[in-house]
Protein backbone atom coordinates (compact mmCIF):
# COMPACT_ATOMS: atom_id res chain seq x y z
CA UNK A 1 0.00 0.00 0.00
CA UNK A 2 1.51 3.55 -0.66
CA UNK A 3 2.28 6.03 2.14
CA UNK A 4 0.63 8.53 0.13
CA UNK A 5 -2.24 9.80 -2.80
CA UNK A 6 -3.53 12.75 -3.36
CA UNK A 7 -6.85 11.32 -3.37
CA UNK A 8 -8.14 8.78 -1.14
CA UNK A 9 -11.37 6.84 -1.92
CA UNK A 10 -12.80 5.06 1.20
CA UNK A 11 -15.53 2.48 0.05
CA UNK A 12 -16.03 0.68 -3.50
CA UNK A 13 -19.61 0.65 -3.95
CA UNK A 14 -21.66 2.48 -6.39
CA UNK A 15 -20.37 5.72 -5.43
CA UNK A 16 -16.65 5.00 -4.68
CA UNK A 17 -16.60 3.59 -8.15
CA UNK A 18 -17.90 6.01 -9.71
CA UNK A 19 -15.13 8.64 -8.24
CA UNK A 20 -12.74 6.21 -9.40
CA UNK A 21 -14.03 6.38 -12.78
CA UNK A 22 -13.88 10.26 -12.57
CA UNK A 23 -10.26 10.39 -11.47
CA UNK A 24 -9.11 7.98 -13.68
CA UNK A 25 -11.19 10.04 -16.77
CA UNK A 26 -9.71 13.28 -15.36
CA UNK A 27 -6.01 11.36 -15.54
CA UNK A 28 -5.08 10.16 -11.89
CA UNK A 29 -3.04 7.61 -11.92
CA UNK A 30 -3.26 4.30 -8.61
CA UNK A 31 -0.68 5.57 -6.30
CA UNK A 32 2.30 3.35 -6.04
CA UNK A 33 4.79 3.06 -8.93
CA UNK A 34 2.91 6.12 -10.56
CA UNK A 35 5.42 8.62 -12.71
CA UNK A 36 6.53 11.57 -11.12
CA UNK A 37 4.15 14.46 -11.58
CA UNK A 38 0.96 12.56 -12.11
CA UNK A 39 -1.59 13.06 -9.88
CA UNK A 40 -2.45 9.55 -7.53
CA UNK A 41 -5.82 8.40 -6.01
CA UNK A 42 -5.92 4.75 -3.58
CA UNK A 43 -9.35 3.31 -3.28
CA UNK A 44 -9.64 1.09 -0.45
CA UNK A 45 -12.56 -1.00 -0.09
CA UNK A 46 -13.50 -3.23 3.71
CA UNK A 47 -14.92 -6.12 1.74
CA UNK A 48 -13.27 -9.51 0.90
CA UNK A 49 -14.28 -9.20 -3.00
CA UNK A 50 -16.33 -6.83 -5.63
CA UNK A 51 -20.10 -4.91 -4.94
CA UNK A 52 -20.22 -3.01 -2.10
CA UNK A 53 -23.61 -3.95 0.28
CA UNK A 54 -25.06 -5.68 -2.90
CA UNK A 55 -22.91 -8.62 -1.60
CA UNK A 56 -24.78 -8.83 1.38
CA UNK A 57 -28.72 -8.36 0.05
CA UNK A 58 -30.86 -11.00 0.74
CA UNK A 59 -31.21 -13.83 -2.00
CA UNK A 60 -34.92 -13.10 -2.57
CA UNK A 61 -33.76 -9.45 -3.73
CA UNK A 62 -33.84 -10.09 -7.67
CA UNK A 63 -33.28 -7.75 -10.23
CA UNK A 64 -37.13 -7.51 -10.75
CA UNK A 65 -37.72 -6.38 -7.36
CA UNK A 66 -34.76 -3.80 -7.28
CA UNK A 67 -36.35 -0.35 -7.83
CA UNK A 68 -33.80 0.49 -10.66
CA UNK A 69 -30.13 0.16 -10.85
CA UNK A 70 -28.32 2.89 -12.70
CA UNK A 71 -25.43 1.62 -15.00
CA UNK A 72 -21.58 2.45 -13.67
CA UNK A 73 -20.58 5.04 -15.57
CA UNK A 74 -18.66 4.09 -18.57
CA UNK A 75 -19.94 0.51 -18.87
CA UNK A 76 -23.55 -0.69 -19.31
CA UNK A 77 -25.11 -3.74 -17.07
CA UNK A 78 -24.89 -6.88 -18.62
CA UNK A 79 -28.52 -8.71 -19.54
CA UNK A 80 -29.88 -11.07 -17.12
CA UNK A 81 -32.75 -13.11 -15.93
CA UNK A 82 -35.26 -10.79 -13.79
CA UNK A 83 -35.24 -13.45 -11.20
CA UNK A 84 -31.77 -13.20 -11.36
CA UNK A 85 -30.65 -12.39 -7.72
CA UNK A 86 -28.87 -8.60 -7.13
CA UNK A 87 -26.46 -10.45 -4.90
CA UNK A 88 -24.80 -12.47 -7.45
CA UNK A 89 -25.47 -9.98 -10.74
CA UNK A 90 -24.15 -6.73 -9.52
CA UNK A 91 -20.77 -8.14 -7.49
CA UNK A 92 -20.09 -9.82 -10.35
CA UNK A 93 -20.75 -6.90 -12.89
CA UNK A 94 -18.80 -4.54 -10.21
CA UNK A 95 -15.68 -7.36 -10.63
CA UNK A 96 -15.89 -6.93 -13.93
CA UNK A 97 -16.16 -2.97 -14.34
CA UNK A 98 -12.95 -2.60 -11.70
CA UNK A 99 -10.74 -4.85 -13.75
CA UNK A 100 -11.98 -3.68 -17.24
CA UNK A 101 -11.06 -0.10 -16.08
CA UNK A 102 -8.37 -1.36 -14.01
CA UNK A 103 -9.06 0.69 -10.85
CA UNK A 104 -6.76 -0.68 -8.85
CA UNK A 105 -9.28 -1.28 -5.48
CA UNK A 106 -7.38 -2.72 -2.38
CA UNK A 107 -9.20 -5.00 -0.12
CA UNK A 108 -9.83 -5.88 2.44
CA UNK A 109 -8.77 -2.68 3.99
CA UNK A 110 -10.75 -1.10 6.53
CA UNK A 111 -9.93 3.15 7.08
CA UNK A 112 -10.40 3.32 11.06
CA UNK A 113 -9.65 6.97 11.30
CA UNK A 114 -9.28 9.92 9.26
CA UNK A 115 -6.89 12.63 10.96
CA UNK A 116 -5.76 16.05 9.87
CA UNK A 117 -2.14 16.15 9.99
CA UNK A 118 0.25 19.38 10.65
CA UNK A 119 1.06 19.51 7.30
CA UNK A 120 -2.45 20.16 5.77
CA UNK A 121 -2.61 16.55 4.62
CA UNK A 122 -5.27 13.63 6.24
CA UNK A 123 -4.26 11.27 7.55
CA UNK A 124 -6.04 8.18 6.46
CA UNK A 125 -5.39 4.59 9.10
CA UNK A 126 -6.45 1.60 7.35
CA UNK A 127 -6.25 -2.23 8.63
CA UNK A 128 -6.69 -4.87 6.67
CA UNK A 129 -5.93 -8.64 7.58
CA UNK A 130 -2.89 -8.67 9.50
CA UNK A 131 -1.30 -5.31 7.90
CA UNK A 132 -1.84 -1.96 8.94
CA UNK A 133 -0.40 1.86 7.85
CA UNK A 134 -1.31 4.99 6.97
CA UNK A 135 -1.89 6.62 3.70
CA UNK A 136 -1.30 10.46 3.74
CA UNK A 137 -4.03 12.29 1.21
CA UNK A 138 -4.38 16.23 0.19
CA UNK A 139 -8.13 14.64 -0.30
CA UNK A 140 -10.65 11.94 0.42
CA UNK A 141 -13.89 10.92 -0.99
CA UNK A 142 -16.02 9.24 1.64
CA UNK A 143 -18.23 6.62 0.26
CA UNK A 144 -19.11 3.96 2.82
CA UNK A 145 -22.18 3.50 2.60
CA UNK A 146 -24.76 2.70 5.55
CA UNK A 147 -24.69 -1.21 5.38
CA UNK A 148 -22.81 -1.36 8.33
CA UNK A 149 -24.40 0.69 10.47
CA UNK A 150 -27.95 -0.36 10.94
CA UNK A 151 -29.97 1.42 13.49
CA UNK A 152 -31.90 -0.21 16.06
CA UNK A 153 -34.30 1.80 18.05
CA UNK A 154 -34.83 1.07 21.88
CA UNK A 155 -38.29 -0.20 23.23
CA UNK A 156 -38.38 -1.01 27.06
CA UNK A 157 -38.05 -4.11 27.41
CA UNK A 158 -36.22 -5.43 24.45
CA UNK A 159 -33.70 -7.51 26.37
CA UNK A 160 -36.57 -9.59 27.89
CA UNK A 161 -37.25 -11.13 24.87
CA UNK A 162 -37.02 -14.66 24.31
CA UNK A 163 -37.30 -15.05 20.45
CA UNK A 164 -35.03 -14.01 18.08
CA UNK A 165 -34.48 -10.07 16.71
CA UNK A 166 -32.94 -9.41 13.72
CA UNK A 167 -32.22 -6.47 11.68
CA UNK A 168 -33.05 -6.29 7.69
CA UNK A 169 -28.90 -6.40 7.15
CA UNK A 170 -29.21 -9.44 9.18
CA UNK A 171 -32.39 -11.44 6.79
CA UNK A 172 -31.56 -13.78 4.37
CA UNK A 173 -34.73 -16.02 3.50
CA UNK A 174 -38.68 -15.83 4.76
CA UNK A 175 -38.24 -19.91 5.30
CA UNK A 176 -36.11 -19.60 8.47
CA UNK A 177 -39.44 -17.87 9.87
CA UNK A 178 -42.46 -20.82 8.45
CA UNK A 179 -44.93 -21.22 11.06
CA UNK A 180 -43.57 -18.25 13.55
CA UNK A 181 -45.36 -15.17 14.29
CA UNK A 182 -43.79 -12.17 13.46
CA UNK A 183 -43.71 -8.90 13.99
CA UNK A 184 -42.53 -6.46 11.05
CA UNK A 185 -41.13 -3.12 12.10
CA UNK A 186 -40.57 -0.23 10.10
CA UNK A 187 -42.62 2.16 7.02
CA UNK A 188 -39.73 2.22 4.79
CA UNK A 189 -39.47 -0.47 1.23
CA UNK A 190 -37.37 -3.12 2.81
CA UNK A 191 -40.65 -3.12 5.56
CA UNK A 192 -42.86 -3.96 3.05
CA UNK A 193 -40.91 -6.21 0.99
CA UNK A 194 -40.12 -8.66 3.59
CA UNK A 195 -43.23 -8.25 5.38
CA UNK A 196 -44.57 -9.64 1.75
CA UNK A 197 -42.17 -12.36 1.58
CA UNK A 198 -42.68 -13.42 5.14
CA UNK A 199 -46.49 -13.33 5.48
CA UNK A 200 -46.38 -16.27 2.95
CA UNK A 201 -44.66 -18.81 5.61
CA UNK A 202 -45.22 -16.91 8.76
CA UNK A 203 -48.13 -15.18 10.84
CA UNK A 204 -47.34 -11.39 10.54
CA UNK A 205 -47.78 -8.32 12.61
CA UNK A 206 -47.05 -4.70 11.14
CA UNK A 207 -46.42 -1.81 13.42
CA UNK A 208 -44.82 1.32 11.93
CA UNK A 209 -45.08 4.62 13.95
CA UNK A 210 -47.02 6.77 11.58
CA UNK A 211 -49.53 5.63 8.73
CA UNK A 212 -48.01 5.02 5.87
CA UNK A 213 -48.37 7.20 2.66
CA UNK A 214 -49.44 5.35 -0.50
CA UNK A 215 -49.14 6.48 -4.01
CA UNK A 216 -49.48 4.75 -6.91
CA UNK A 217 -47.18 5.63 -9.05
CA UNK A 218 -43.72 7.77 -8.68
CA UNK A 219 -42.03 9.74 -11.64
CA UNK A 220 -38.89 11.41 -11.95
CA UNK A 221 -40.18 15.04 -11.09
CA UNK A 222 -41.02 13.05 -7.85
CA UNK A 223 -37.73 11.78 -7.37
CA UNK A 224 -36.52 15.42 -8.49
CA UNK A 225 -38.18 16.75 -5.36
CA UNK A 226 -37.52 14.17 -3.15
CA UNK A 227 -33.87 14.65 -3.73
CA UNK A 228 -34.20 18.34 -3.47
CA UNK A 229 -35.66 17.92 0.22
CA UNK A 230 -33.35 15.86 1.57
CA UNK A 231 -30.44 18.20 -0.29
CA UNK A 232 -31.73 21.12 1.74
CA UNK A 233 -31.65 19.33 4.98
CA UNK A 234 -28.12 17.94 4.72
CA UNK A 235 -26.95 21.43 3.57
CA UNK A 236 -28.77 23.58 7.17
CA UNK A 237 -26.75 20.45 9.12
CA UNK A 238 -29.03 18.67 9.83
CA UNK A 239 -29.16 14.31 9.43
CA UNK A 240 -30.33 13.06 6.35
CA UNK A 241 -33.84 11.55 6.51
CA UNK A 242 -34.30 7.93 4.13
CA UNK A 243 -35.56 8.89 0.98
CA UNK A 244 -38.75 6.78 1.71
CA UNK A 245 -39.67 9.26 3.94
CA UNK A 246 -40.26 11.70 1.50
CA UNK A 247 -41.71 9.83 -1.14
CA UNK A 248 -44.06 7.10 0.50
CA UNK A 249 -44.61 4.04 -0.57
CA UNK A 250 -45.37 2.56 -3.75
CA UNK A 251 -47.97 -0.27 -4.76
CA UNK A 252 -46.38 -2.73 -6.89
CA UNK A 253 -48.30 -5.36 -7.78
CA UNK A 254 -46.87 -7.66 -5.46
CA UNK A 255 -47.87 -5.29 -2.52
CA UNK A 256 -51.34 -4.70 -3.93
CA UNK A 257 -52.03 -8.98 -4.04
CA UNK A 258 -50.40 -8.30 -0.30
CA UNK A 259 -52.96 -5.57 0.53
CA UNK A 260 -55.74 -8.13 -0.72
CA UNK A 261 -54.66 -10.92 1.43
CA UNK A 262 -55.08 -8.11 4.24
CA UNK A 263 -50.99 -8.40 4.67
CA UNK A 264 -50.97 -4.61 5.07
CA UNK A 265 -53.08 -3.91 8.02
CA UNK A 266 -50.74 -1.62 9.65
CA UNK A 267 -50.85 -1.52 13.94
CA UNK A 268 -49.81 1.37 15.57
CA UNK A 269 -45.89 0.91 17.25
CA UNK A 270 -45.82 -0.97 20.24
CA UNK A 271 -44.88 0.52 23.50
CA UNK A 272 -42.90 -2.27 25.08
CA UNK A 273 -41.33 -5.24 24.65
CA UNK A 274 -42.28 -8.48 26.63
CA UNK A 275 -40.62 -11.96 27.30
CA UNK A 276 -43.32 -13.59 24.68
CA UNK A 277 -44.45 -10.94 22.46
CA UNK A 278 -45.07 -7.06 22.10
CA UNK A 279 -47.51 -4.54 23.84
CA UNK A 280 -49.06 -2.39 22.07
CA UNK A 281 -50.78 1.57 22.77
CA UNK A 282 -53.78 0.20 24.52
CA UNK A 283 -52.12 -2.51 26.61
CA UNK A 284 -52.79 -5.84 24.46
CA UNK A 285 -50.24 -8.20 24.19
CA UNK A 286 -49.46 -9.35 20.86
CA UNK A 287 -47.73 -12.50 21.15
CA UNK A 288 -44.69 -13.50 18.46
CA UNK A 289 -41.83 -15.13 18.33
CA UNK A 290 -39.45 -12.83 16.21
CA UNK A 291 -39.34 -9.21 15.71
CA UNK A 292 -37.71 -7.77 12.48
CA UNK A 293 -36.68 -4.58 12.58
CA UNK A 294 -36.71 -2.84 9.34
CA UNK A 295 -35.52 0.54 11.11
CA UNK A 296 -33.28 1.45 8.55
CA UNK A 297 -29.53 2.58 8.50
CA UNK A 298 -27.37 5.38 9.74
CA UNK A 299 -23.95 6.36 7.11
CA UNK A 300 -21.29 4.89 8.23
CA UNK A 301 -19.00 7.90 9.12
CA UNK A 302 -17.45 6.79 12.76
CA UNK A 303 -14.11 6.55 10.96
CA UNK A 304 -14.25 10.39 10.30
CA UNK A 305 -15.05 11.23 13.78
CA UNK A 306 -11.52 12.64 14.56
CA UNK A 307 -12.47 15.28 12.11
CA UNK A 308 -15.16 16.51 14.31
CA UNK A 309 -17.69 17.05 11.33
CA UNK A 310 -20.68 17.17 13.36
CA UNK A 311 -22.29 19.84 13.98
CA UNK A 312 -25.10 21.24 16.55
CA UNK A 313 -28.17 20.37 14.28
CA UNK A 314 -26.82 16.71 14.73
CA UNK A 315 -25.77 15.83 10.79
CA UNK A 316 -23.05 17.14 8.69
CA UNK A 317 -23.21 20.36 6.64
CA UNK A 318 -22.78 19.84 3.41
CA UNK A 319 -21.85 21.97 0.34
CA UNK A 320 -22.98 19.76 -2.49
CA UNK A 321 -20.68 16.93 -1.73
CA UNK A 322 -18.31 18.88 0.34
CA UNK A 323 -18.11 19.18 3.78
CA UNK A 324 -18.83 23.17 4.49
CA UNK A 325 -15.63 24.87 4.87
CA UNK A 326 -13.78 21.54 4.58
CA UNK A 327 -12.70 21.17 0.90
CA UNK A 328 -10.17 18.13 1.49
CA UNK A 329 -12.94 15.80 2.34
CA UNK A 330 -16.35 15.09 0.25
CA UNK A 331 -19.47 12.49 0.86
CA UNK A 332 -20.88 10.42 -1.96
CA UNK A 333 -23.87 7.70 -1.43
CA UNK A 334 -24.65 10.07 1.61
CA UNK A 335 -28.33 11.98 2.08
CA UNK A 336 -29.53 12.92 -1.34
CA UNK A 337 -26.85 11.30 -3.59
CA UNK A 338 -28.08 7.89 -1.33
CA UNK A 339 -28.82 5.99 -4.69
CA UNK A 340 -27.27 4.50 -7.61
CA UNK A 341 -28.31 7.70 -9.90
CA UNK A 342 -27.51 9.84 -7.14
CA UNK A 343 -24.05 8.19 -5.98
CA UNK A 344 -23.14 7.89 -10.05
CA UNK A 345 -23.35 11.80 -10.02
CA UNK A 346 -21.56 12.56 -6.48
CA UNK A 347 -18.70 10.53 -7.68
CA UNK A 348 -18.07 13.35 -10.83
CA UNK A 349 -19.22 16.24 -8.93
CA UNK A 350 -16.94 15.39 -5.87
CA UNK A 351 -13.98 14.66 -8.56
CA UNK A 352 -14.65 17.82 -10.27
CA UNK A 353 -14.12 19.95 -6.91
CA UNK A 354 -11.20 18.36 -5.55
CA UNK A 355 -9.48 19.00 -8.90
CA UNK A 356 -10.33 22.45 -8.63
CA UNK A 357 -8.85 22.13 -5.04
CA UNK A 358 -5.59 20.85 -5.73
CA UNK A 359 -5.33 23.08 -8.87
CA UNK A 360 -5.75 26.16 -5.75
CA UNK A 361 -2.64 24.46 -4.10
CA UNK A 362 -0.68 23.94 -6.89
CA UNK A 363 -1.53 27.63 -8.78
CA UNK A 364 -1.48 29.18 -5.12
CA UNK A 365 1.04 32.00 -4.25
CA UNK A 366 4.39 30.54 -3.33
P1 LIG B 1 -22.29 0.61 -0.53
O1 LIG B 1 -22.77 -0.19 -1.68
O2 LIG B 1 -22.75 0.24 0.83
O3 LIG B 1 -20.70 0.55 -0.56
C1 LIG B 1 -19.94 1.05 0.51
C2 LIG B 1 -18.61 0.32 0.53
O4 LIG B 1 -17.77 0.94 1.51
C3 LIG B 1 -18.75 -1.14 0.92
O5 LIG B 1 -18.00 -1.95 0.06
C4 LIG B 1 -18.19 -1.17 2.34
O6 LIG B 1 -17.59 -2.39 2.72
C5 LIG B 1 -17.16 -0.08 2.28
N1 LIG B 1 -16.82 0.48 3.58
C6 LIG B 1 -17.66 0.85 4.59
N2 LIG B 1 -16.95 1.34 5.63
C7 LIG B 1 -15.64 1.28 5.25
C8 LIG B 1 -14.42 1.66 5.89
N3 LIG B 1 -14.40 2.21 7.11
N4 LIG B 1 -13.24 1.45 5.24
C9 LIG B 1 -13.24 0.90 3.98
N5 LIG B 1 -14.37 0.54 3.33
C10 LIG B 1 -15.56 0.73 3.96
N6 LIG B 1 -30.66 2.34 -4.94
C11 LIG B 1 -31.15 2.37 -6.20
O7 LIG B 1 -30.81 3.30 -6.96
N7 LIG B 1 -32.01 1.40 -6.65
C12 LIG B 1 -32.39 0.36 -5.86
O8 LIG B 1 -33.16 -0.51 -6.29
C13 LIG B 1 -31.91 0.28 -4.53
N8 LIG B 1 -32.26 -0.73 -3.71
C14 LIG B 1 -31.75 -0.78 -2.46
C15 LIG B 1 -32.13 -1.83 -1.63
C16 LIG B 1 -31.67 -1.88 -0.31
C17 LIG B 1 -32.08 -3.02 0.57
C18 LIG B 1 -30.82 -0.85 0.18
C19 LIG B 1 -30.32 -0.88 1.61
C20 LIG B 1 -30.43 0.19 -0.65
C21 LIG B 1 -30.89 0.24 -1.97
N9 LIG B 1 -30.52 1.27 -2.83
C22 LIG B 1 -31.00 1.31 -4.10
C23 LIG B 1 -29.53 2.29 -2.41
C24 LIG B 1 -28.22 1.95 -3.12
O9 LIG B 1 -27.87 0.59 -2.92
C25 LIG B 1 -27.03 2.78 -2.66
O10 LIG B 1 -27.41 4.09 -2.33
C26 LIG B 1 -26.01 2.86 -3.79
O11 LIG B 1 -25.71 1.55 -4.23
C27 LIG B 1 -24.74 3.54 -3.40
O12 LIG B 1 -24.07 2.71 -2.52
P2 LIG B 1 -22.73 3.19 -1.84
O13 LIG B 1 -21.61 3.08 -2.80
O14 LIG B 1 -22.94 4.51 -1.21
O15 LIG B 1 -22.59 2.15 -0.63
Amino acid sequence: MPGEADVVVIGAGQAGLSAAYHLRRRGFVPAGGAPTGERTYVVLDAEEGPGGAWRHRWRSLRMSTVNGIHDLPGIEQPDVEPEAASADVLPAYFGDYERELGLAVARPVRVRRVERADDGDLLVRWEGGDRSGTVAARAIVNATGTWSKPFWPAYPGQETFRGRQLHTADYVRAEDFAGRRVAVVGGGISAVQLLEEVSHVAQTFWFTRREPVWRDSFDSQDGADAVAMVADRVSRGLPPQSIVSVTGLIRTPSLRTAEARGVLDRRPMFTRIEPDGVVTPDGALVPVDVILWNTGFRAALDHLRPLHLRGSGGGIRMDGTQVEGEPRVHLIGYGPSASTVGANRAGRDAVNRIVRYLDSLSWGPA
